[in-house]
C-alpha cells in the first residue's frame, strides 16, 4: 500500500536506501526485503519463536530522542524476550509510523539497529513503511529445540530465584532523562546507556535452557515480572530484598533504600529473572562464572502463593507499588 505521498523522498526509495541495505544475507533467507513476502527456512528439530514488542513516541521514549538509541532499543527489547525463552535470534520485521521521511532521524535509526542486529546475526526481511505518529514495532523471529524452551509456568516449590545484571540503573536513567533528578556527569552516562542501550541476554538464554526452571525478562520491574512466573506455576516466592543486585552508580546516586525500590519496581532493565531446581544451581554458578554480566541468587519459590519480601535479618520488607502498567 502507498500512504507516503507527498514526502520529500518516495516510499519505494525510502524502503530500498534505508531497509534493503543491510550487509548481512543469512543462508536461511530465501527472499527478503522487495517482494510481496518474505521466504525462510525454520532449520528441522526447531519450533519458531516469534515476538513482537511496540516503541510508541511520548510513550516509550521522548520524541527528539537520539535516533540511533532507538534503533538500538527497539530491537534490543526484542531479543530480550527471545532470550527469556531460550531462543536464538534468527529475523526481524519491522512496522515503521513516520510523522515525515526525516533522512537524518532514518540514517541515525538504523545505524542503532543495523549495528545491534548484525552483532546477533539477525536479517530484516520485510516490513512496512507508512505515515503517521512516529511508532516502531518489530517482530522477531528466532529458533528453539522442540520442548527446550523457557517457559514462565515451570518454577517449582525450592528453586532458586536468580537475576543477570544489576536492577533499577534503567529506572533511576528515566528520572534523569525526565530532569526529575540530577547526578554526577559519570553516573548520568552509566544510567542512561543502561536506559537507552539495554543489552539482550541472548548467551545467558541460551545456556540455561535444560537448566532453568522458568524465565522472563524484565521489562516492567522484578517484583511484576516475577509475579508472572508465580501465576504461570501456580507457586508463591520469598525474596531478600538486600540481596538484589544494584550498580554503584545507582547506589552512589540513591540512598540505600530508595535504590531497594528502584531494582524491586524500576522497569526497562532487560535483564533475566530465572528460576532454577537445586540440582541444576551448581552447574549454573559455574556457567554465570563466565558471563559477562552478574548472576545473584535473591530468594526462593515456595509453595504458597504471592511474593514475599524480607530483609537479611527475616523482618518483612513491603513494597510499595510493583511496576509498571500502561493502563493503571
Ligand atoms: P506491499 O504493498 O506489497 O505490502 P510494500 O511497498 O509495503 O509492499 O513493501 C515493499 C517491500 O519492502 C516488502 O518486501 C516489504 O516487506 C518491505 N518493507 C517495507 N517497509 C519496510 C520496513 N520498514 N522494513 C523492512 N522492509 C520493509
Ligand atoms: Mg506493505
Amino acid at each position: 500500500m502507498c500512504y507516503f505521498n507527498p514526502m520529500s523522498i518516495s516510499e519505494f526509495t525510502l524502503i530500498q536506501h534505508y531497509f534493503a541495505s543491510q550487509a548481512l544475507c543469512r543462508a536461511d533467507v530465501l527472499l527478503g526485503v522487495g517482494d510481496d513476502c518474505a521466504l525462510l527456512k525454520v532449520p528441522p528439530g526447531a519450533s519458531l519463536a516469534v515476538t513482537l514488542d511496540m516503541l510508541v513516541a511520548g510513550t516509550h521514549f521522548l520524541s527528539d530522542a537520539d535516533p540511533e538509541g532507538i534503533g538500538h532499543k527497539s530491537l534490543a527489547v526484542n531479543l530480550s524476550d527471545l532470550a527469556a525463552i531460550g531462543a536464538v535470534p534468527a529475523w526481524i520485521t519491522l512496522g515503521l509510523s513516520l510523522p515525515a521521511a526525516d533522512e537524518t532521524w532514518l540514517a541515525g535509526f538504523c545505524r542503532g539497529l543495523f549495528k545491534l542486529a548484525v552483532q546477533f546475526q539477525v536479517q530484516l526481511v520485510g516490513g512496512d513503511t507508512t505515515r503517521g505518529p512516529l511508532t516502531i514495532t518489530i517482530q522477531a523471529h528466532g529458533f528453539v529445540p522442540l520442548d527446550k524452551a523457557l517457559r514462565r509456568n515451570g518454577a517449582r516449590p525450592g528453586d532458586a530465584i536468580c537475576v543477570t545484571g544489576t536492577l533499577g540503573d534503567a529506572g533511576l536513567g528515566l528520572a534523569i532523562v525526565r530532569q526529575q533528578l540530577s547526578v554526577p556527569a559519570g553516573h548520568a552516562g552509566y544510567l542512561r546507556t543502561r536506559l537507552e542501550r539495554p543489552v539482550p541476554r541472548i548467551r545467558q538464554g541460551l545456556e540455561l535452557r535444560g537448566l532453568a526452571s522458568a524465565a522472563i525478562d524484565i521489562s516492567d520491574g522484578l517484583a511484576q515480572d516475577l509475579g508472572h512466573i508465580l501465576e504461570r506455576s501456580r507457586c508463591g516466592a520469598r525474596l531478600t530484598v538486600d540481596r538484589l543486585p544494584r550498580s554503584p552508580a545507582l547506589l552512589a546516586c540513591v540512598e540505600a533504600e530508595a535504590a531497594i525500590v528502584l531494582a524491586l519496581t524500576g522497569g526497562d532493565d532487560y535483564e533475566l529473572c530465572f528460576t532454577v531446581p537445586p540440582r541444576h544451581l551448581e552447574q549454573v554458578r559455574a556457567l554465570a562464572a563466565g558471563w559477562d554480566c552478574a548472576f545473584t541468587e535473591i530468594g526462593v519459590i515456595e509453595v504458597e502463593s504471592g511474593l514475599r519480601c524480607q530483609r537479611e535479618d527475616g523482618t518483612l520488607y513491603k513494597i510499595q507499588r510493583p511496576g509498571y502498567d500502561h493502563f493503571a
